[in-house]
């Protein structure tokens, strides 16, 4: 430790951090009673519904369908009818048209997309307007400009569109994750009927509108609501020609073994349990801003999150200490105040799932820290929390426990490192923090990671292609890449 940093050290951290409060009008979000499904260009009444709720609050938001198989078959035959009438023979530039549309009217309407994603998800304000909105639009405006240029992309293959395409999205991010179906899906000349998640459904029907006043032809993209149910009616439906899906690895094993033999394409985005990787060497200060980033974003609710933090045992000591003063800095509460950095978890579910594995990281022995704070009494809620002395057997290194829980292991050597990074059977993402430039490749090559991020956490752009190895998931999404699922080649 140097003199300095023994200095900051002892600077007192002050016990209290009273910001005013800063609220997001909600108002600029118009709610209806009741939606229906999404089918053809108009709006289908459906036969039952359920309450969606904002899971800061318990309080119910609106009624959304509960698509039956007839309703999925409705939206299937809407998708087919639109792409063998016009759709796949529009001209490519007409077709990128209607994308940079949809990318322009998303910037233009971010603020009210931003709100109505934080209260029905939870998520904070400042992500939703500073990520989630910004990525959404620039994924349309990134695969607008590949529509007419599919031919050098894939040169000498002679590109066309697969037909149909099934997508199915998770809660976390789900305008996001809707951006990355059904842009590259539109681009390459497909028609789409997407289903989001069951607690998530109002921003994928607020883009319905975006549909319309894009005025894309009638049929080519299409929303169905619904649980579990709806997912797998639009898996095994037979006018579907390819699927894919964002979730958990459990569902998607169960959609591998649905399509065997079937001749449908899938592609799947699974699960991980990223190990975010801390040299002696790192920038410590840096570093645990990366960690922050990597485990609290989005309330620890994201796939490539970096949930084990393997750090280099010379340094642990201090770096646990700035880590836990730095999370006592982290404002928990209402999502929709700009000054929140940690919002409600997404369902009762999904914390009663959290819980659980907490619980089992304290019987087996790991060591838990929780910064003081105040959970509002209502909704659902979780505090930052980091695990030290854990072993790898422990569940919670090894198990996705998808919320705002940290897994500290160390490690002394980069053998052990690359070791015990890749002892996982996931493989969706990786963090590198060192001043090493040939360090940070040594390491890329070894860890066995569809993404490895070095010096920095959980960033994306739509050039680049994500995507995991093993029970992560295969095939990727972002870049040219992304485009490749949705073609077929002659
Ligand atoms: P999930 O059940 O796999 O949900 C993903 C999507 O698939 C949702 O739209 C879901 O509908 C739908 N679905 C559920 N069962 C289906 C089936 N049999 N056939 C077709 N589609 C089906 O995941 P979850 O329940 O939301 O969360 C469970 C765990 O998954 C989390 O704790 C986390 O570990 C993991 N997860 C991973 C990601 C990721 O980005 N890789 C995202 C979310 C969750 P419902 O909404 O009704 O379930
Ligand atoms: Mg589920």
């Amino acid at each position: 430790m140097t003199e300095l940093e023994r200095k900051r050290d002892r600077a007192p951290v002050p016990s209290q951090w009273d910001y005013a409060p800063a609220p997001e009008a909600r108002d600029l979000v118009q709610l209806r009673e009741r939606y229906g499904h999404f089918v053809g260009g108009e709006w289908l009444e459906p036969k039952e519904t359920y309450a969606t709720i904002d899971p800061s609050t318990e309080e119910p938001l609106a009624e959304v369908g509960q698509a039956t198989n007839e309703e999925v078959d409705l939206a299937v035959r809407a998708a087919r009818d639109a792409f063998t009438n016009g759709w796949s023979d529009i001209s490519p530039a007409e077709r990128a048209k209607y994308l940079f549309r949809i990318a322009r009217i998303l910037q233009e309407r971010s603020r009210e997309f931003a709100v109505l994603e934080s209260l029905n998800g939870g998520k904070p304000i400042r992500e939703s307007r500073d990520v989630d909105l910004p990525l959404s639009a620039a994924h349309f405006f990134y695969y607008a400009g590949w529509a007419d240029k599919l031919e050098y992309a894939f040169p000498n293959r002679k590109p066309r569109p697969v037909g149909v395409a099934g997508q199915i999205v998770p809660w976390n991010f789900p305008l996001l994750m809707l951006s990355w179906k059904i842009a590259p899906a539109l681009a390459a000349g497909n028609t789409v009927v997407l289903k989001p998640a069951e607690t998530t459904p109002l921003s994928a029907l607020l883009f319905c509108d975006v549909v319309r006043q894009a005025e894309l032809p009638p049929g080519v993209v299409n929303i169905v609501t619904g649980d579990g149910r709806t997912g797998a009616g639009l898996v095994k439906h037979e006018g579907v020609d390819k699927i894919a899906f964002t979730g958990s690895t459990e569902v998607g094993k169960a959609i591998h073994r649905e399509l065997a033999g079937t001749g449908k394409r899938l592609t799947l985005e699974l699960g991980g349990k990223a190990a975010n990787v801390i040299f002696d060497d790192a920038a410590l200060d840096q570093a645990v801003e990366g960690i922050v980033n990597g485990i609290y974003f989005n309330q620890g609710h994201v796939c490539c999150a970096g949930s084990r933090l393997l750090v280099q045992e010379s340094i642990s000591e201090p770096l646990i200490g700035k880590l836990k003063r730095r999370l006592e800095t982290l404002r928990v509460g209402d999502p929709l105040d700009k000054n929140t950095d940690v919002g409600a978890i997404n369902s009762r579910q999904q914390l009663d799932k959290i819980k659980e594995l907490v619980a089992s990281g304290e019987e087996e022995g790991a060591e838990i820290y929780q910064p003081p704070c105040r959970l509002p009494e209502k909704g659902y809620w979780f505090a930052p929390t980091v695990f030290t002395n854990v072993a790898q057997s422990y569940r919670i290194a090894q198990e996705e426990i998808f919320g705002p829980v940290l897994s500290v292991l160390t490690f002394r050597t980069p053998d052990e490192a690359v070791e015990k990074a890749n002892n996982t059977p996931y493989g969706l993402s990786a963090g590198v923090w060192t001043e090493k430039g040939s360090r940070i490749l040594a390491m890329a090559q070894r860890l066995r990671a569809g993404v490895v991020w070095a010096n920095t956490y959980n960033r994306f752009d739509p050039a680049s292609p994500f995507g995991g190895y093993k029970e992560s998931g295969y095939g990727r999404e972002g870049g040219r890449h992304g485009l490749e699922p949705y073609l077929e080649f002659e």
